[in-house]
Parts: structure tokens; C-alpha cells; sequence
């Protein structure tokens, strides 16, 4: 099935939008009637354009109030349909877009709205023209797309047929079985967007807050299986109004909004891209520095130990127990110093993994850094962070580790076990990508989304996680367009005794992020606690959270360029802390450099 996406989605010129579409790998455009006029190509331009990119014109949209006005309007109106239906022969586009009617003099008054549609339609079939004619949410007197129906199926017109709109349709909560009443002959075009669920204006809604299928609330694979079963075979289209869309990058946008049609078409059946294969652990966390000094104190006082060194590259491996944090000063280019640049995900089949990434448009990467490297397969996730999939205890695949050379070492404390979890800073306009990417690409669920106070912002934050939570990702986002670089990402340690861990980090050098008193008398207010365990935590800086599972206790290391370390004691629980995320946040602030 064809793929479509409105040029209104897109930032940019025309000709951008135009070439991030056709780049990501879209069949076709719906032109947007402001991108036309705001183009400085004529028509016969555009259209030759999209020819050259592989792209057909979809749609030409949208034609607004025609319907059930008074009859000097719909006079006025005849005449403004026929200068488009002539620009639209130009453009080579044969399907036009009529809104139901939002004028103010529009009468509520079926058989009219279908007399004016009538001769709309006999007007577009002398162009070989067809219109679709679809139920805005917010439509005077049309809001359903099953009374949209009604009126198109009375005027019995060929050339009049019924767009319908994902976001019109399931933010007003109507029924989309009934599509399956329409045929799908009739159904002239379909647009697909999924929103969050708020409760709000709905123009105001659908605005600003349409988002990609699969990054919203809204069930759109569900009204894609009815629109299907009318035998629909016309393109999957988006038109996506989106602040954030408004503001990025066309040609990453493209991609996202690809991938979510991809994905979309699997869910209903159309497309079985390979499998995914879900991670099963973390094999390391690569940190890219410009000096490994400060990091490797850090990583020693956690009573990491350099267990090995690269073959070939300034690279060394710190290990404990199963944890595993890879110094790399090769990157020292970073602008921002110390960062989380790449994570190996254990993989049941590593090959494959890159074959499902690949299908959903991840950048696969080089399988080999250097000539003598193991050849592994990694992708970028949308934020850049490399992800390597690996197979490190299985002897007959490529291993990470044969690139490292052993050197001599002490073995580590007991009681740190592995990485609980990693905490991945987006950029502000990659936050739903990013999520949609780890479910689809790697197979992770997606939990709620949560929001928490920043001193000087709102931070969201959202994670991503393996059936047996072995791989715990956090992606979270300013709530603003900010500075990406003023929340730091984090390696998260297990440990089943945070406060001797914390103590021996502390002997051994290590400075703890300080927690303000007052955080302390709170807890001892809401919880009671043991004798003295309280006066421990505010001691060492150890924070504490409980949820229906379990109790969490946890603390933070100062950061180092972008990275901190989290040490934490989760007995049960199943969250991140989000909790006390506000007083971690400021803490840190208080500790910036310049402050
Ligand atoms: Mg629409
Ligand atoms: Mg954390």
C-alpha cells in the first residue's frame, strides 16, 4: 500500500519538504495549499519536481467553506473552485481536499450541503477531478465522518467521495466501525494521526498536538483494520499539524514519519518487515571523553577495575561484577566533553536485529570501526547514541571483547551486579521519536510518560524496557526547546547494598551528589523509618521512593563533562526515582560550572 505524507508535516521550503519526503522513502505528497503559494516554483515546476523525486501529488488541500452557505457565496465559491481545479490540472494532481464547513452564515441543511457538493462535483469532473469531503472535528454542522457519509452517499455523485482523518474521527470518540459501512470505493482518501490524549479544544488539539501513528494515544491501527476491510486501496497518508514538526529538521522528521507508517503497516498486517529481536542485557555503556582522567576516578572509587585495553584504539574497559563502562578518548572532537555516546544491547541474534533496524530506516552503521575490529552490527538511535547489538559469552559470533587485551588487575568489591539502568538526555524535538524508536526498532515496551520539575524547565521522561527489565532505558527531554546539554545522562549501577556502596565510593575519593536537609525532614514525614536509617541517608546523600512493588533507594555521583553515575538499591520496585528527580535536578544545578 502506498505511503503519503501532507507537506504541512514538514519544516522547510516546499523543495525541502519535497526532498525530505522523497529521501525517507515516501510514494507521495499531499500538496498543502500554503506551501503552493508560498513556493516561488510555478505549478508545472512542482509537478515536475516531485516527478524527478518519485513522488506523486496525492492530494491538493484544502478547500474550506463551500458547502450549505447562502447562494452568493456558494456562487463566489464555484468561481474560487475552479481557478484551483485549473492550478490543480497544472500541479497534475486529481484529488482535492473540501472541508466541512466552518463559515458562519452555514446553515444547518443536509439536502443543501448536498445540492452544493452536487454541482462542486459535476464543476470537478470536467477536470477529471475528484473530491474528497471530509468531517472536520470542529465543523459547523458536519463533525462525524459518518454524517459526512450521509451527505456524499445522497448526492450519489462519482466524482464526490468521503476523506476520512484519523484525528477527526477518534478525537471525538466516534466508532470507527461504522467505517466499514462505507465503500471503500467511496473512501477517496485516507489521512492518519495520532495525538496525545489531552483534554482540550479540539482545533486547538488538533493543531498543535497531532502527532505520528504510534507516538500518540489513539488506537489508529485499529481504524486502519476497518478502513481495510471496505477494501480501501487508496494511500496511507499523513497530515500531521505539530509545533515541534514545525521546528525540526525536515529530513529526520521524514524518517520518523515514515517509520511510524512502516510500523503501522505491520501492525495491520500489510508488511512483515523482520522480527525484533529484543535485547536481553547490556553488554557496556561507552563513555567518549577528551581526558580519561576525571571519568576513571569516578569508575575506581565505584571500585571499577581496568580489566582490559583495545587492541588498537585509546579505549579501556572498566568492569564490575557485570557491569561494564568502556573509556573512549578517541572521541575527544565532543564539544561537550564527557558523554554517553554508545550501548552495547545483548542480542539473541545480533544479525538480525540490524535486519529489523534496518527495515524501520535506523542508519545502520559500519560493521567494523577499524580493518582488524570484530565485525558487529550496530544503528544510531535517533539522538546518535550508537547501539551495538552484541553477543558477548557466545563464541561462535563476533565478540566485542576479542578486541580487548587483558590487563593486569585487582578483583573488584562484591555486591555491584550490573547496570539497572541508562538514562539517555534527547534532543528537545526527538523525545516521541526516540520512543518509537526503542519500541519499534529494538522491541522495548514504552512506559507512561512522566513529567517533573526542573529549576528552570519542565523535564519529560519516559522508559523503555525488556520483558524482565535486563535493559532499562530512560529517554527524557526538556519540556521546552532548551540547551541539550544542561541535563546530563547517567549510567545507573545495581547494587543490593546502596549505602555500603555509597560509603565505599565516599573512602575511596568519590564525591556524592549533596541533597538538601530539608529533602530529608520531608521523608521522615512521610515515612517512618528504622532507628537511624534516615540520619544515613541524609549522611550519604541516599534518596529514597516506594511504589505498590517495592522500596528504591538510590544516589548520584557529581557529574563528570555529561555523565553522572547513579547508584541504586531496588528491592522490588519497578520505577526510576521520577519522584525525587526534582531535588536531584536542582542539586545538580547547584553544582554547574559558573554557578
Ligand atoms: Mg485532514
Ligand atoms: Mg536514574
Amino acid at each position: 500500500m502506498r505511503t503519503s505524507i501532507a507537506t504541512v508535516s514538514l519544516s522547510g521550503s516546499l523543495t525541502e519538504k519535497l526532498t525530505a519526503a522523497s529521501r525517507a522513502g515516501f510514494d507521495g505528497v499531499e500538496i498543502f495549499e500554503n506551501d503552493l503559494l508560498a513556493s516561488p516554483l510555478t505549478p508545472e515546476e512542482i509537478r515536475g519536481r516531485c516527478a524527478d523525486l518519485g513522488l506523486t501529488i496525492d492530494l491538493y488541500q484544502p478547500m474550506r467553506d463551500i458547502e450549505a452557505v447562502p447562494a452568493e457565496e456558494f456562487a463566489c465559491n464555484l468561481r474560487r473552485a475552479r481557478h484551483k481545479f485549473e492550478l490543480m490540472r497544472r500541479l497534475g494532481a486529481d484529488t482535492v481536499l473540501v472541508c466541512s464547513s466552518v463559515h458562519p452564515l452555514a446553515v444547518d441543511d443536509d439536502a443543501l450541503a448536498a445540492e452544493h457538493l452536487s454541482q462542486l462535483a459535476d464543476l470537478a469532473q470536467d477536470f477529471g477531478i475528484r473530491v474528497a469531503y471530509e468531517a472536520l472535528a470542529w465543523g459547523r454542522h458536519v463533525s462525524t465522518y459518518d454524517h459526512s457519509w450521509r451527505i456524499v452517499e445522497a448526492v450519489g455523485h462519482p466524482a464526490l467521495g468521503t476523506c476520512l482523518d484519523s484525528f477527526h474521527i477518534l478525537s471525538r470518540g466516534s466508532d470507527p466501525k461504522g467505517i466499514e459501512n462505507i465503500p471503500g470505493e467511496k473512501i477517496f482518501f485516507l489521512q492518519l494521526a495520532d495525538a496525545p490524549l489531552l483534554a482540550m479544544d479540539v482545533l486547538q488539539w488538533s493543531r498543535h498536538y497531532r502527532c505520528f501513528p504510534g507516538q500518540g494515544g489513539f488506537d489508529v491501527a485499529g481504524l486502519v483494520r476497518h478502513v481495510l476491510h471496505t477494501g480501501y486501496d487508496g494511500p496511507l497518508s499523513l497530515e500531521i499539524f505539530n509545533d515541534v514538526f514545525r521546528q525540526a529538521e525536515a529530513g529526520p522528521t521524514a524518517v520518523d514519519a515514515h517509520r511510524s507508517l512502516l510500523v503501522l503497516k505491520e501492525t495491520v498486517g500489510l508488511a512483515t518487515p523482520p522480527a525484533p529481536v529484543v535485547p536481553t542485557g547490556v553488554a557496556f555503556a561507552e563513555l567518549v571523553t577528551p581526558d580519561a582522567e576525571p571519568v576513571s576516578a569516578v569508575l575506581g572509587a565505584l571500585g571499577f577495575a581496568r580489566t582490559a585495553r583495545h587492541r588498537s584504539k585509546p579505549v579501556d574497559l572498566w568492569e564490575l561484577g557485570e557491569a561494564r563502562v568502556l573509556v573512549n578518548t578517541a572521541g575527544s572532537a565532543r564539544r561537550d566533553g564527557t558523554g554517553l555516546a554508545a550501548i552495547g544491547l545483548e542480542s539473541p541474534d545480533p544479525a538480525g536485529a540490524a535486519r529489523r533496524a534496518e527495515a524501520l530506516l535506523a542508519p545502520l552503521l559500519p560493521r567494523r570501526r577499524a580493518p582488524e575490529d570484530a565485525p558487529l552490527d550496530a544503528v544510531a538511535a535517533p539522538d546518535g547514541t550508537e547501539l551495538f547489538f552484541c553477543a558477548t559469552d557466545r563464541p561462535e559470533l563476533p565478540n566485542w571483547r576479542a578486541d580487548f587485551v587483558e590487563v593486569e588487575h585487582e578483583a573488584g568489591p562484591a555486591g555491584m551486579h550490573r547496570v539497572d539502568h541508562l538514562a539517555l538526555v534527547q534532543p528537545w524535538h526527538h523525545y516521541d521519536e526516540a520512543t518509537l524508536f526503542h519500541r519499534s526498532v529494538l522491541g522495548l515496551h514504552a512506559q507512561e510518560s512522566v513529567d517533573v520539575a526542573d529549576p528552570y524547565g519542565l523535564m519529560r521522561s519516559r522508559a523503555v524496557t525488556n520483558p524482565d527489565g535486563s535493559v532499562r532505558i530512560a529517554l527524557s527531554v526538556g519540556a521546552a526547546p532548551t540547551d541539550d546539554t544542561v541535563h546530563a545522562q547517567h549510567i545507573a549501577l545495581a547494587t543490593d547494598d546502596v549505602v555500603a556502596a555509597a560509603r565505599s565510593y565516599r573512602e575511596a575519593g568519590g564525591r556524592l551528589l549533596p541533597i538538601p536537609a530539608n529533602y530529608y525532614d520531608d521523608l521522615g514525614a512521610r515515612y517512618e523509618f528504622a532507628d537511624g536509617e534516615l540520619e544515613t541517608y541524609r549522611e550519604l546523600g541516599i534518596l529514597y521512593d516506594r511504589d505498590a512493588h517495592g522500596e528504591f533507594r538510590h544516589c548520584y555521583t557529581v557529574t563528570v563533562g555529561r555523565v553522572f553515575f547513579e547508584l541504586v538499591q531496588r528491592d522490588g520496585y519497578r520505577g526510576y526515582g521520577a519522584q525525587n528527580a526534582p531535588v536531584r535536578l536542582a542539586a545538580q544545578h547547584v553544582l554547574r560550572p559558573g554557578r
